[in-house]
Formats: C-alpha cells, structure tokens, sequence
C-alpha cells in the first residue's frame, strides 16, 4: 500500500477514496497545517494568556499589600491623634470640677498646657447644663454663646464623648470639635468641649506620601469630604463616589471615577470615629508597566506564532514534496514493472506461438517442396509456369514466417552468452558498418561523438550488435533521405555508461511511444517491419543489466539511449 493510501486510513485525515495523489497531497497538507497550528498555537496563546494573568495577579498583589499596609498605618495613626486628644479632654473632665473649669484663669492654664503637651487644640471650652457656654479660651468671642440647639450637645449628652464630623461651624474654618459629658455632684452634667485643628490630620494624610496622581483624604459616614483633596473637591463637597462598604479592615475597590478613569480606591472605617480613609490611586497610573508588558507578551506571541506560521508552512511543503516524489518514484518504479512483466509474458507468449507455428511450416514448407518438384517434373500442363510461381511464393512466405518464428525462439530461449569485456565504442563502429551502405546511397550522414577513454564493460558482443542494429536502423529508417543520424557515447556515472542514438526523422506520436516496445508493434509498411526490433533489443538490453530509453517529437526526431553496467549485474528476467 503506498504511503499516500495508508494516509487514507487516518480517521482525522479521512478523505474519500476516489481522489488523486495530488488531490491527496493538497489536502493532507491542509489539514496536517490546520493540525499543527492547534497544536502549536494553542498552547501558545493558554501559556501566553496564563502568563499575563499570573503576572498580572502579582503585580496586584505587590501594589495592593503595600497599599493596604499604608491605609492601615495612617489610619491607625489618626486615630491616635484623635483617641489621644479625646483621652486629654476626658482626663481634664474627671480631674477638674465645673467650678474648677469655670474660671477662665485656670481653663486658660489648662490649655495652654494641652496645647504645650498634645498640639493640636484650637480652643477650649465649658458648657453648662443649660447648654450655655460659660467659660472659654481660645481665639475667637465664643464665651456665652448657646448650644443648646446643636444635636452634638444631645449626642454627647446621650453617649458621653463625642467626636463631631469636620465643619466649618461659627468660624468658617474646618475643626473638629470633641466633647466629653460629666456630671456635678448634684446631678446636673457639663460638658468640656475642645476645637481640634484639622491641619494636623492633614498633616498625617500627608505623611503618606502618595504620588502626584494619587489622593488620600478623610470622609465621614455620610460621604462628605473632610480633609483637602487634590482632585474630588473641597473639603465638605460630597465625594463623587459611593461610599464603600462598611470594612474597619482596609480593603480596595476597583471604579470609575467621574472623569471616567479607572480607579483603585483603597478605604478603611474609623472604629471610634465617624470616618472613612480613603485613597484613590489611578490605575493606568499604577498598571502602566503591566501595560508595557501586555503589549510585550502580545508581541513576543505574535512572532512566535509568526515564526510557527513559516515553520509549518515550510515543513508540510518539504513534507508533501518529498511525498509526492517518492509517491511519482514509485508509480514510475511499478509502471517499469508492469511493463516488463507484460512484455516478458507477451514474449513467453511469442515463443509459444512460434514454437507450435514452427512445426506445421516444416510441413507447409515441405509439401510445398514436393509439389513444386511434382509440378516441376510432371506432364507439362496449360498453367504450369503459373503453378510454379504460385508455390515459389509459397515457399518464400514460409521462409519469412520461418525467420520470425526463428528469432522468437532465440529470444525466449535465451541462448547462452559469452560474455567479455568490450569497448563499446569498436561495437558501435562495428555495427554501424553493416548500415554504412544504405546511408552512403541514401546520403544520410552519420555522425559519431564517441567519448574517450570510456571503461571496457561486460557484455555480450553478438547482443550489443544486434541491440544497435536495430536502433540504428529504425533511426535509418525514419530518416529523409539527407538527414542526419548522430551517434554518442559517454561516461554515464559511477555504474553505467550510455550510448544514444539520435535521428531527425519523422519521430513518434505518443501512442507509438507507448507501444513501442511491445512485440509486433509496427507501423512501417507490410513487409517493411515486423515490429520484433525493439522488442528484442529491450529483452537483451534488460538481460544485460542495462536500461533503454525513448525519447521523441513527432515530426523533430528521435533519441534512444542505452545505459550498460559497467559491472556485470545478476541478469533480469525480461
Ligand atoms: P519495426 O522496425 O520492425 O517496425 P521496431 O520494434 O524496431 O519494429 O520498431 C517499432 C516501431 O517503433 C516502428 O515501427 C516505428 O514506428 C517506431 N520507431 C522505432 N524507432 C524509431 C525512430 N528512430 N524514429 C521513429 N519511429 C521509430
Ligand atoms: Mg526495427
């Protein structure tokens, strides 16, 4: 089964039975291409995609923690700010009685060591139970004003502390006001209420050091902004975000944000403090070198499928060339066979005929003998000289089929050969002595280009003469009268040497070309041809271990040429 058949057989590449090797090759080679490229580019892109996903997890990761990290410390560092601002106040509330605080000489003691120890208070000031502000330091005229209507006076009044949201308040600048509740022994509360300068939580904000495209600031449980930002607004704007989900964990969430940006916003809630850390950090600021490597991988994929395309390309084209030539090798090698084998059995065949043809001839021949002499030396009749050619031509044609028969039987039973080593250029010249007359009288020129020095070979001279008798002669015989007959011989290769007959004759069509070989193919006139040249010359020729072969253009001429071993070779049947 040839390689191509066998490729039938492959469930993937299942074609249907009928086409050509061509056909076959065409189609192999697409689907083997379709199959390579899965299987090469497949992979390629998962390892590629897998690639970008796990770098870009990393890379997440080691802008995420860090990120985190920071929200976590700055919050824990507001808060105690705040936590120890709150714990001042309260220690003045439970060190000092109203009466104590009441007097602004001792308050204004009392702050000035606050401020001294802790940093960060604005103002400092008592509030009686009436909601009434009875003492104060600080630098504004806040003495005797009323708060009684403020709701954090009820928050402190209901939870004890209280720590107010940033608000502008009656100074029109951002504080944040802490408030502590005590109570006088006969049961009526007060309350200590301190300004907090938010500058100083900026201040920590700051201290984050976050890029010029990032944003860190404080916003309270309502979404309102409390400390400076530098691209979503003043302080007490409303954050153009939703508010992120309730988390004393620092967390991240990816948005958009108003100007349509990809943000990362990384948030924590105050556990004792109405307020959300929140820093927002650009993402294509913070991806960018995740982009560069995107573009990268892509590239790199993209040339590798590139390179992939050419190799696939370039292999199943070698693939399918040597597959069809040795596909062409063989059919050519089995088309040799057959013709052998047809022309050896036809030959066998021949030889058969001529041998059972053989016997009645000699007594065709012998009857017809005898009735010439009967006719010769009997009475003289009216028709005698008639009768007496009629059997002479008898006789002549027995002697012609008697020939034929004579050769098919030399050719089938393959006389013994002598072999010795010959030049084969003194058989050519020998040979074509025996033409020399008909291309003399026929004013045919031949030629002869006979290599020099060529190696004596093994043959059998008795064959060789009659292998070029007749070539030489069909080449005679297809030749005007004039034309040219040229003779060649060479050093073929390493194994052979060739002799080619060349004429410009009348040529072959393509049929005769086929048939050429076959025995009693002829197309010369009746009695001109018998068609058995090249049939025995091509026995002979395989016999010796050689090759012949036929070249031709109808109406230009012809060329036959004869490989001969330079070794003797085991003979072939043929
Ligand atoms: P024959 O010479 O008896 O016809 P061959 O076997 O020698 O038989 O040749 C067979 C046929 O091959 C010829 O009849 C002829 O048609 C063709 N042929 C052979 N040699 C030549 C040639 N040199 N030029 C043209 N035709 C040729
Ligand atoms: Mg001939």
């Amino acid at each position: 089964m040839s390689l191509l058949n066998r490729f039938r057989k492959f469930s993937f590449l299942h074609f249907p039975e009928e086409i050509s090797s061509p056909e076959i090759c065409r189609l192999l080679r697409r689907r083997i291409i379709l199959l390579m490229l899965v299987i090469t580019i497949v992979p390629l892109f998962a390892m590629a995609l897998i690639n970008a996903h796990q770098y870009q997890e990393r890379l997440r990761e080691e802008i995420l923690n860090p990120l985190l990290v920071l929200v976590n410390k700055t919050r824990h560092s507001t808060e105690l700010f705040l936590a120890e601002r709150l714990s001042a106040v309260s220690f003045i509330a439970s060190a000092y009685t109203f009466d104590d605080l009441a007097d602004e000489a001792n308050l204004n003691r009392i702050f000035r060591v606050m401020k001294r120890e802790f940093g960060g208070f604005v103002d400092l000031g008592l509030i009686d139970s009436n909601g009434v502000q009875v003492s104060y330091v600080g630098p504004y005229e806040l003495k005797g004003r009323d708060y009684s209507e403020q709701p954090w006076l009820h928050e402190v009044k209901i939870r004890g502390t209280y720590i107010s949201d940033v608000f502008m308040g009656f100074r029109r600048f951002p504080h944040i006001v802490m408030a502590v509740q005590r109570q006088t022994d006969d049961g009526k509360s007060w309350v200590i209420r301190a300004t907090i300068d938010t500058q100083k939580i900026d201040d920590l904000l700051a201290s984050m050091r976050l890029d010029a495209k990032s944003d860190g600031f404080l916003i309270n449980t309502n979404g309102v902004i409390q400390t400076a930002t530098k691209n979503y607004g003043n302080v007490l704007d409303v954050f153009e975000l939703k508010l992120p989900p309730y988390s004393t964990a620092a967390n991240v969430l990816e948005t958009k944000d108003s100007h349509g940006r990809e943000v990362l916003v990384a948030y924590t809630y105050f556990p004792h403090a109405p307020y959300v850390l929140v820093v927002v950090k650009q993402m294509g600021e913070l991806f960018r070198s995740w982009y560069t490597l995107q573009t990268d991988i892509f590239y790199v994929f993209l040339a590798g499928v590139c390179i992939i395309l050419l190799a696939v390309f370039k292999v199943t084209d070698l693939l399918m060339k040597r597959l069809l030539e040795s596909e062409q090798k063989r059919e050519a090698a089995f088309r040799e066979i057959e013709h052998s084998q047809k022309l050896s059995s036809i030959g066998r065949l021949a030889a058969g005929v001529a041998h059972e043809i053989n016997n009645p001839m000699a007594i065709i021949n012998e009857k017809a003998g005898l009735m010439k002499d009967l006719i010769e030396y009997g009475a003289d009749f009216a028709e005698k000289e008639k009768f007496l050619s009629l059997t002479d031509a008898v006789i002549k044609s027995v002697e012609r089929c008697r020939s034929i028969t004579h050769r098919l039987l030399g050719f089938a039973r393959r006389m013994e050969r002598q072999l010795e080593v010959l030049d084969i250029n003194e058989v050519i010249k020998e040979t074509a002595e025996f033409l020399e007359k008909e291309a003399l009288y026929r004013n045919i020129s031949v030629r002869f280009q006979l290599g020099e020095n060529l190696p004596g070979i093994p043959s059998d001279r008795g064959e060789l003469q009659q292998v070029f008798i007749n070539i030489m002669s069909n080449a005679l015989a297809a030749v005007e009268n004039g034309g040219t007959v040229s003779i060649t011989s060479w050093d073929n290769d390493a194994d052979t040497i060739a002799v080619a007959v060349e004429d410009n004759g009348c040529g072959m069509s393509e049929e005769t070309l086929k048939r050429l070989f076959e025995p009693f193919f002829s197309t010369k006139k009746k009695g001109y041809g018998t068609g058995l040249g090249l049939f025995l010359t091509y026995g002979i020729i395989k016999r010796l271990g050689g090759q012949i072969e036929a070249r031709s253009r109808e109406g230009q001429g012809t060329t036959m040429t004869v490989y001969l071993p330079k070794k003797q070779t085991q003979p072939k049947a043929g």
